[in-house]
């Protein structure tokens, strides 16, 4: 096989809760002979698989078993031209981020809410990332994935992905698909998405009459630099719990006992709450146990302050989401993937 398995591979630097676990193996592949290679060696000796891209969406809680495959395949490209939009395509490995830079220097529009985000594009299907107002499956066109079941590669349009928030098909059937390369459609001309409140009121204060989405790229990314700690700085996986969905009937219950609690009417007619702001409000933000704690600025972000196990982040997060269940009724659900252990 063309890639080198490395035993016993500390995965410290490569996850961003800078977690250090070991993976029993780990190959990096950067196109898909070198995934069928090491796919058929993990079957050919019964190994567990592990896809790892850039280890910012997970708890390591413990040695990874088998085999754990980053993916590493990188390239771009348009693949599609009309007068109104265009198809890009890139591999798994790209980076999320030089993605959005590179879809932007290209005059291509859509992605500049979602700046910054961590991670790989072929990670971004599978909890289709969202931020700012905008979720992959705005922007999403289709993707190949190898089907771990059958050995083909097959071709999932949006539909067929089953995307929903945090959440997709790659979550529902896991372990099932490898994404291989995802393709995108962006339209030609900006179509600015200032929803958001903080981001509108950003934009405003700059008061430029044309809608730019460089500029807005570069607010959103001021945004996230002053809310959330950097993962080189301080260990974190972005949000470690899901907005929860109630009822109606559980919000007005809610909302008769704090007025002031932020709440998002759904399209399916659920409402959605702010888990940052459930946190908050039970008292744990800026909370330290040891090696891990609740970011003092973002009461939704788990952080490490150095050394932490899995174990660790998992009992503080256990400890919160009872907490919020007892005060308010309320299911946290983590976001991050439970790894290993
Ligand atoms: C500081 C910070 C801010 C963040 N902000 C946001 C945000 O605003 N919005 C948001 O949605 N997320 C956010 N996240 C979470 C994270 O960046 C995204 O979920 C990202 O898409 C994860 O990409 P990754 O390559 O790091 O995935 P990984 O963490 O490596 O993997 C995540 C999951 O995807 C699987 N996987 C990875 N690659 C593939 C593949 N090619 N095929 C199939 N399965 C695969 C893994 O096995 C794992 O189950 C943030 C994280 C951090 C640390």
């Amino acid at each position: 096989m063309g890639a080198v398995v490395v035993s016993r591979a500390d995965l410290r630097l490569l996850n961003t809760f800078g977690i250090s676990e070991y993976a029993e193996r780990l190959v990096t592949v950067e196109n898909d002979i070198q995934l069928r290679e090491a796919l058929s060696l993990a079957r050919q000796q019964d190994w567990p698989v592990t896809l790892l891209g850039g280890g910012s969406n997970m708890v390591l809680a413990g040695p990874v078993p088998g085999l754990t495959i980053a993916m590493r395949s990188r390239g771009r490209r348009v693949v599609e031209r009309t007068a109104d939009n265009v198809l890009i395509e890139g591999e798994a490995g790209e980076n999320w981020h030089q993605l959005v830079g590179w879809s932007l220097d290209h005059g291509f529009h859509g992605l500049e809410n979602l700046s910054l985000i961590p991670g790989t594009l072929g990670a971004a299907p599978v909890q289709n990332i969202g931020a700012y107002g905008v979720e992959l499956c705005d922007v999403f066109d289709s993707l190949d994935a190898l089907d771990r079941h059958t050995g083909e590669v097959c071709r999932l349009d949006r539909a067929a992905c089953r995307f929903a928030y945090r959440d997709s098909l790659f979550k529902q059937q896991p372990g099932r698909f490898v994404i291989l390369r995802v393709r995108l459609r962006l339209a030609t001309r900006p179509q600015p998405r200032l929803g958001y409140a903080p981001l509108a009121a950003a934009w405003q204060a700059l008061g430029l009459q044309r809608p730019d989405s460089r500029v807005i790229s570069e607010l959103v990314c001021r945004i996230r630099r002053s809310k959330l700690p950097d993962p080189a700085q301080l260990g974190n996986a972005g949000s470690f719990f899901k907005n929860p969905l109630v009822s109606v009937e559980r919000a007005t219950a809610l909302l008769a006992a704090w007025p002031g609690m932020p709440h998002y009417p759904q399209d399916d007619g659920s409402i959605k709450l702010a888990a940052g702001w459930l946190i908050e409000q039970a008292g744990w933000k800026g909370h330290c146990r040891g090696s891990v704690g609740v970011h003092c600025e973002q009461a939704l972000v788990l952080v490490n302050f150095g050394g932490a196990r899995g174990a660790e982040v998992m009992a503080l997060a256990g400890d919160i989401q009872q907490d919020v269940a007892r005060r308010f009724g309320v299911t946290l659900e983590m976001e991050p993937q439970l790894i290993g252990g």
